[in-house]
């Protein structure tokens, strides 16, 4: 008798040994962040996702995706659970298939998404991707090797990369640092961990982790020309579906769930709604009210105007803090964010999808950074606002100078306006705090109009003042 049960044991441990290591081994990347950063910075981001992007607020497709989300969550391998994570999860009423996610486990589904899926084990693929780039805890793993910028700046980056999306303007980027490509548009290596986790998960919840290789073959056909945002955020690592496949094959998932009765209700409630707004409708604020009666009416949009009147030769001194002091026209407003402050005349600035944008007029801010030179600092700061800018060019060497009596460094950028498609040119001003971090100050007009602006952009940075 004894005998047989060490034999039993025997065997099912040989069992399970084969069983795992058959599948590909996962390593979270190295993260300078701790989980409850990822918590933290994920709640403040969604808080004002919420308030920015039409939630479809219907609550029997939401609690429908929370029940599958929750299926895959339970799923997720010992190692790479963490205690502090809560994985959330709802419905953007927008028409592209796409999803994303926040930092320690806020996660959004468009309902584009859930409409374009044939089965519901495709819908769970995207929502295992998503949940795996959130265990592997990516969004903060890639600013730890990003920059050396903290919490702060970390934050709004998320926001604007998430709201902003392609409508957010090229310039109101650079305030956040391009921090976007660097916190929510992946890398290869990200995106090939997040696949083959996602499908360890989706084989353990008893889905087919082919429908997940199936799903992302439907949002490539998808974008037609143009790239869909989900792709151009969660780039194909190559050969996707391939390696889906074989780790699938490695799995062996007996008779997974493809189809629900709940899968294909919720699509047919989906199917008797209006249609959903395109995203770009409803950056233009041209979307209507959504259907169901929720809070589907997008913020209203104000994008900056053509008709912006000339800078006022009449200064106003603003006192920013105990930080410093600028002039600036009379004719600007002032509009502070969490880390900057914009100085924009009427008609220069406005909002795109929630995400201030500007053509005309000054930002502000200062970035916190370990200890660089100036020189590094502001390459650093120009690196990833390129990155997340390709159209960005730079126009000859930064050149020395003064700001506000420190040692400083003026650097001329051109770019192409996302906001109005035109040409617009850009100057950069740096200088660094006693604490070592990165003081800038940014320049913005069309370029028709840069003979104007050049030298009030000038003379505003000229009338800096620091006062620590
Ligand atoms: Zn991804």
């Amino acid at each position: 008798m004894k005998r047989q049960v060490s034999a039993a044991i025997v065997t099912t441990l040989l069992v399970s040994v084969s069983f795992v290591a058959a599948q590909t081994k996962i390593t979270a990347p190295k993260n300078k962040y701790s989980p409850a950063d990822d918590v933290k910075l994920g709640r403040e981001a969604a808080t004002e996702v919420e308030q920015q992007l039409p939630m479809l607020n219907d609550d029997r497709v939401d609690s429908y995706v929370d029940r599958v989300g929750a299926r895959l969550v339970e799923n997720i391998p010992t190692e790479f659970r963490h205690n502090q994570f809560r994985y959330t999860f709802d419905v953007v009423n927008l028409r592209e298939i796409n999803a994303f996610a926040l930092p320690g486990g806020p996660m959004y589904a468009h309902r584009g998404m859930i409409e374009k899926a044939r089965t519901e084990g495709e819908m769970a693929g995207v929502l295992a991707h998503e949940i795996s780039h959130v265990a592997l805890r990516h969004g903060t793993a890639q600013a730890s090797a990003a920059g050396k910028y903290q919490m702060g700046q970390i934050g709004s980056a998320i926001l604007g990369a998430i709201i902003g999306g392609r409508t957010g303007d090229a310039v109101s980027q650079v305030g956040q640092f391009g921090f976007g490509t660097a916190f929510m548009k992946y890398g290869r290596e990200y995106e090939k961990q997040a696949d083959i986790l996602g499908a360890q998960i989706m084989a353990r919840a008893g889905y087919d982790p082919r429908a997940m290789a199936s799903m992302f073959r439907t949002i490539e056909q998808e974008g037609g020309g143009r790239s869909p945002e989900w792709l151009s955020n969660h780039p194909n690592p190559g050969n996707r579906a391939e390696y889906i496949t074989r780790e699938a094959q490695s799995l062996r998932v007996t008779n997974p769930v493809q189809n629900t009765q709940d899968f294909q209700s919720v699509q047919a409630r989906l199917g008797q709604m209006s249609p959903a707004p395109s995203t770009e409708e409803v950056a233009r604020g041209t979307a209507g009210r959504s259907p169901t009666g929720g809070t589907g009416n997008p913020r209203t949009s104000t994008p900056p105007s053509a008709r912006v009147a000339a800078p006022s030769t009449k200064f106003t001194t603003y006192n920013e803090g105990d930080v410093f002091r600028i002039g600036v026209p009379s004719n600007w407003q002032e509009m502070a964010s969490e880390n900057s402050v914009m100085f924009a005349p009427q008609g220069g600035h406005g909002a795109i999808n929630g995400q201030s944008v500007f053509t005309h007029g000054v930002q502000v801010g200062i970035a916190r950074n370990e200890t660089h030179s100036l020189e590094e600092a502001t390459q650093e700061l120009l690196a990833s606002f390129a990155q997340a800018n390709p159209q960005l060019g730079r126009s000859g060497n930064p050149t020395k100078g003064t700001l506000g009596g420190r040692a400083g460094l003026r650097t001329m950028l051109a770019n192409v306006s996302e906001a109005t498609g035109g040409r617009e040119r850009i100057v950069l001003y740096t200088t660094q705090m006693k604490d070592g971090s990165l003081f800038y100050l940014i320049g913005v007009s069309p370029e028709g109009e840069f003979g104007t602006y050049q030298p009030v952009i000038n003379r505003v940075a000229q009338s800096i003042r620091f006062l620590r």
